[in-house]
């Protein structure tokens, strides 16, 4: 035999890799504040005068430093969603921008059919009973 002349075989499978890795400064910040306080923060460029939500350290157009902290939220606006169908039931995701944010936070939206959701919903931050600092101490956004 020849390995050299094997032709190629798939083998399907699937690997569940658990990971853990810092959240940064701006990411931890933001996550402890959630956990501790049950706030929602972003960070303003000092250039263009952007808010990030999740907070950035760098703006991602001027790429200044962004280190004016800014409460934002707990209320917002769907930007754009999409069904999940892979969790049962299916599952709302939705871009919103916390009121006082100029960018989005990718989240699930609770107690509202598919069907009734549309871009410019507003909605509210509901945060998790426990809490952990975890993006899921934010349990998802629900129609105002
Ligand atoms: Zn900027």
């Amino acid at each position: 035999m020849d390995l050299h002349d094997v032709a190629p075989v798939l083998v399907e499978g699937r690997i569940r890799i658990p990971y853990r890795w810092p959240a940064g400064r701006a990411g931890g910040r933001f996550l402890t504040l959630l956990r501790d306080e049950g706030r929602l923060i972003g960070l303003r460029c000092s250039r263009c005068r952007r808010v990030f939500v999740p907070p950035r350290t760098r703006c991602l157009s001027c790429h200044v430093p962004c280190e004016e902290e800014v409460g934002v939220g707990p209320e917002g606006e769907v930007l754009a969603w999409t069904v999940s169908r892979r969790a049962s039931p299916p599952a709302v995701l939705a871009l919103v921008r916390l009121d006082g944010a100029d960018t989005a936070l990718l989240h699930v939206l609770h107690g509202v059919e598919p069907t009734a959701v549309r871009n410019g919903l507003r909605v509210k931050a509901v945060l998790a009973e426990t809490r952990r600092g975890h993006i899921t101490d934010l349990d998802g956004f629900r129609p105002l």
